[in-house]
């Protein structure tokens, strides 16, 4: 049906080539491209071993446009599957444009030397998109992405208006390491130490990072101290749906991973800033001046997320808990998902994070190649029809599950 196109090699773009190869009928040609070809290399030998694929690869440097463009037409992808990092989207996009492919993301583009991310630069491609009549899907991972579908599905299906929503997004797992990060060391650090922000009343309130927790209680796994975080999907869902008063986003943290996380940025290595040092050169021939970004060598020296799946135990529970109005009473709403580590390892090889990232991005490919959620323009997902993707949830890994009238703790 369709010729799709993995940009990346990492966590999450593993878990959906997997979920690509296990939908064949669907995705009947693949290409892995990314920076480094050997990686795609192994995951193809692995894909084609595993499925009976004839997965390609190619090596791309996703900030050049030009080695895009030269890429997407010879390949000529129906759909640019981007799973490289938030740094890469604008080109992306751009070649898209230049070469008339579809484009799915899961993160909103982040400039490298500022640690800001918002949909401002993504959406100023829209009547681009719309005039070429292409179909740009924007976070399409898990948060944003299910939940963002998770929060459509309400309004459409329980409530006649949204009015209060908290995303929960819980990760009870343990990868047995001292310290690290569930996806790409230097996106996640950049996203977590950032200052807080929430949406009430018509306007964002800045809270210092942190600042504001408490603990909640997530189906199978019980109470953890869980932390108001400034997170994407917000600012596309409070727009979606404007009758939201109030949209907030927690994430569970345990004590020491806090710890850590302090020492990194009281000993500057969360800097994104460019650092000089002077070292022995390796010929001992004298000195030489070392640049480096404390960040991206931080990234270089933690454990890589790809390894962590093996070892790693317990669950995620993510989910959106809901207030709102329907037929004229207050009703409560809390739809989750809850996935285990170790089932995504067995699957898959990767962590319950990338697998949680992977599977909605397969998701989204597969309606958009199947023409369920396809429409020229730049969407963001709670725009789609949220029932094709629940559906789908349910038969490719993420089960989801519906509590009423409850207690939301918030
Ligand atoms: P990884 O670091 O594991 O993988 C990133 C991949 O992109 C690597 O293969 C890397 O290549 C490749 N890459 C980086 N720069 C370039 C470039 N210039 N050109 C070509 N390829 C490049 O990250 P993850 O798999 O953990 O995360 C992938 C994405 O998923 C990120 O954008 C992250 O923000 C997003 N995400 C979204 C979530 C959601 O729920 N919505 C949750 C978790 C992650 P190399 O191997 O050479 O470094």
């Amino acid at each position: 049906m369709g010729r799709v196109l993995i940009i990346g090699a990492g966590g999450v773009a593993t878990v959906a080539a997997h979920k690509v190869c296990q939908n064949k009928r669907v995705f009947t040609e693949i290409m892995i491209a990314s920076r480094t070809l050997s990686k795609c290399d192994a995951l193809a030998d692995l894909l084609n071993k595993k499925y009976d694929m004839q997965v390609r690869t190619a090596r791309v440097d996703a900030d050049s446009v030009e080695e895009l463009v030269s890429l997407l037409s010879s390949y000529k992808p129906d759909i640019v599957v981007n799973l490289a990092l938030p740094y890469q989207d604008l080109t992306i996009m751009e070649a898209c444009l230049r070469t008339g492919c579809n484009y799915l993301d899961t993160a909103n583009y982040e400039p490298r030397d500022v640690a800001h991310f918002e949909y401002s630069w993504q959406w100023a491609f829209r009547e681009r998109f719309e005039r070429a009549g292409l179909c740009a899907i924007l976070g399409c991972g898990f948060d944003p992405g299910v939940t963002s579908v998770f929060t459509a599905y309400a309004a459409k299906h329980h409530f006649d208006e949204l009015r209060y929503l908290d995303i929960v997004d819980c990760n009870a797992g343990n990868h047995h390491k001292a310290f690290a990060t569930n996806f790409n060391p230097e996106i996640n650090i950049r996203e977590i130490t950032q200052k807080g922000l929430y949406w009430e009343n018509s306007e964002y309130i800045e809270t210092e990072p942190m600042e504001i927790h408490k603990p909640l209680t997530y189906p199978d796994i019980g109470l953890r101290e869980s932390y108001l975080l400034h997170h994407e999907e917000i600012e596309s869902l409070v727009i979606n749906f404007p009758t939201i008063k109030r949209a907030r986003f927690w994430m569970t943290f345990g004590q020491q991973y806090l710890t850590y996380l302090d020492v990194i940025q009281n000993i500057g290595m969360s800097r994104i800033d460019e650092v000089t040092y002077t070292a022995p050169k390796a010929d001992g021939t004298g000195t030489e001046t070392v640049r480096i970004v404390p960040l991206q060598f931080l990234k270089a020296v933690l454990p890589n997320p790809q390894d962590l799946g093996q070892n790693y135990d317990g669950q995620t529970s993510i989910g959106c808990r809901i207030r709102g109005l329907r037929d004229g009473a207050e009703h409560t709403y809390y739809v989750y998902n809850n996935c285990s580590h170790q089932a995504a390892y067995g699957e898959t090889g990767m962590q319950g994070v990338s697998y949680t990232t992977g599977v909605p991005a397969m998701i989204g490919a597969k309606l958009l190649l199947e023409g369920k959620w396809s429409k020229p323009g730049v969407h963001n997902v709670e725009e789609f029809d949220p029932d094709p993707f629940m559906s789908e949830l349910n038969e490719q890994g993420l089960p989801w599950h519906e509590l009423h009238d409850i207690d939301l703790e918030l």
